[in-house]
């Protein structure tokens, strides 16, 4: 089976760092994806809503003429003359401008600047043939400069069509329902005809004040398209009904998005509203340096926690370590781990130099223990371990292999004479071994050594030589140290 490549921690740490880093960015490019989009639907939400109170507006309209109109074709001998007077008094608390009647002659029962709008605006000649309820296109009264709205419905005498009733309403009227306070001050708000390009602001959003007339004609040089849809064919899609009713476009210095939908009872007008960008490139700018804030604290915080766990799981090994290769009393290398140091320091000094094992035991011990105590002998093997360590130094490494039994390994090609040497110092230093509490406790000691190559270049056999010679020695009195090859 194949074994899963390993991985150092700071491998571990890059990757986790460019984990990190992906899905950030996937997070923040899905969030700027799902902004747009909400945006957009915002957007067409305000549309509707807008939509549906300007469209009811049109239909409170459309009855209150269709009532006033079946009133008066319901009475069979109708003087339109009289019936203006009636009219007049019946709808002084309606919600329209003023009402007026146009017989089948063309003659306006209307008031002068209502007769002048008739003609001028060629409603006379557009009703005269109309059987259904008209609505005009907003027209500017030739009296009073307001933009207006007149709404016409057929009158009937015994089923034959003897003229028109009209309703004129202020535009005003229609923005007032149409705008409202759930908008943000920067949200347009426009009435407009694809096809003349003329359009009304309703709304306070920009200098424009509510009621100004334009033409896109007029700016429309100055719109530049943005995401590749054009601003001409969104006017195209308002004609032809196909196509994106939202359009992103900048004009001046500003952004927009800006969208379309169709006024029911306004024959080709449109209602449109208009939201600058920036709202939505302001919260995209905050959450985007939000996240990079948050993402760079998170990385640096997992990085810390990261090094600290990894340094205390190091410690931890290394303590573990430590305490499973050493012997807890005397601190120095314990049995296991002194064998599989010398297997690797064995191989190596045999190809070049020679090396030494020695076998090492303190003699009477357990006297020591029975006469002094445990504790003093506890201090014994310690002061043993320590002086052992220090006579060999960098020439060799010690290790306590059980009870009062001590071995060490001695490279860098020492000489029997330097053995001999270092071994007669610490038979002094033993023998004037002082306890903790000032007691004198003279220590001797028994060794027996064996040399590689001159004995063996087999370990097992080098260790072998070591214990025979040190036998040797407890045979024949302690407090001595043997050659494996003076036994011989
Ligand atoms: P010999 O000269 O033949 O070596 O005689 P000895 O008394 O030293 O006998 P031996 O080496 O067999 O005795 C080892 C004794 O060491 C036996 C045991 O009670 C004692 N001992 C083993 N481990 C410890 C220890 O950790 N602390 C102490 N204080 N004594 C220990
Ligand atoms: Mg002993």
């Amino acid at each position: 089976m194949n074994r899963a490549r390993k991985h150092t921690p700071s491998q571990l740490i890059i990757i986790y760092i460019t984990f990190c880093v992906v899905v950030l960015m996937t997070v923040t490019l899905s969030l700027n994806r799902f902004l747009q989009r909400s945006m957009s639907t915002q957007t067409n939400n305000i549309l509707s809503l807008m939509a549906e109170k300007v469209n009811t507006s049109f239909g409170m309209m459309v009855n209150y003429v269709t009532e006033a109109a079946e009133i008066i074709s319901a009475d069979k001998h109708c003087n339109l003359a009289d019936r203006y007077e009636q009219l007049q008094r019946a709808t002084a608390s309606m919600p329209y401008t003023s009402v007026g009647l146009i017989d089948d002659n063309g003659t306006v029962y209307g008031s002068d600047g209502e007769k002048l709008d008739m003609e001028k605006q060629g409603f006379i000649k557009t009703v005269s043939d109309k059987d259904t309820i008209y609505i005009s296109e907003p027209y500017r009264s030739s009296v009073t400069g307001s933009n207006m709205i007149a709404v016409f419905a057929p009158l009937y005498n015994n089923g034959q069509k003897i003229g028109s009733l009209y309703a004129i309403y202020y535009l005003e009227t229609i923005q007032n329902l149409a705008y409202t306070n759930i908008l943000s001050d920067r949200t347009a708000v426009f009435l407009m005809n694809p096809y003349s390009g003329n359009y009304v602001n309703c709304s306070e959003a920009d200098n424009n004040s509510p009621g100004t007339w334009s033409n896109v004609r007029l700016i429309k040089n100055e719109i530049k398209a943005l995401n590749g849809y054009n601003y001409d064919d969104w006017i195209k899609s308002m004609r032809t009904g196909g196509g994106n009713n939202l359009v992103n476009f900048s004009f001046g210095d500003k952004s927009y998005t800006q969208a379309y939908t169709e006024i029911t009872g306004m024959h080709n007008w449109y209602i449109v509203i208009r939201i600058p960008l920036a709202e939505l490139s302001d919260t995209m700018h905050k959450y985007t340096l939000g996240v990079i804030i948050g993402a760079a604290a998170l990385i640096l915080a997992t990085i810390l926690l990261a090094i600290y766990l990894y340094s205390g799981e190091h410690r931890q090994k290394e303590t573990l370590r430590d305490l499973s290769n050493h012997d807890p009393l005397t601190k120095i290398l314990n049995r296991r781990a002194f064998d599989s140091c010398i297997t690797k320091l064995f191989d190596k000094s045999k190809k070049n130099e020679s090396c030494i094992f020695m076998f090492f035991d303190i003699d009477y011990f357990k006297s020591v223990n029975d006469n002094y105590g445990h504790d003093a002998g506890d201090q014994v093997l310690c002061a043993t371990a320590e002086a052992l360590t220090e006579a060999f130094g960098d020439n060799g490494i010690a290790a306590r292999i059980g009870g009062d039994e001590f071995n060490v390994f001695i490279y860098n090609s020492l000489t029997v004479a330097n053995v001999d040497d270092i071994l007669a110092n610490l038979r002094m230093r033993l023998k004037n071994l002082k306890l903790e509490d000032g007691t004198l406790l003279p220590v001797s000691f028994s060794a027996g050594l064996s040399m590689c190559p001159q004995d063996t270049d087999d370990l097992k056999i080098l260790k072998e030589n070591a214990d025979k010679a040190l036998y040797r020695v407890k045979e024949t009195g302690r407090n001595n140290h043997i050659w494996y090859h003076d036994i011989n």
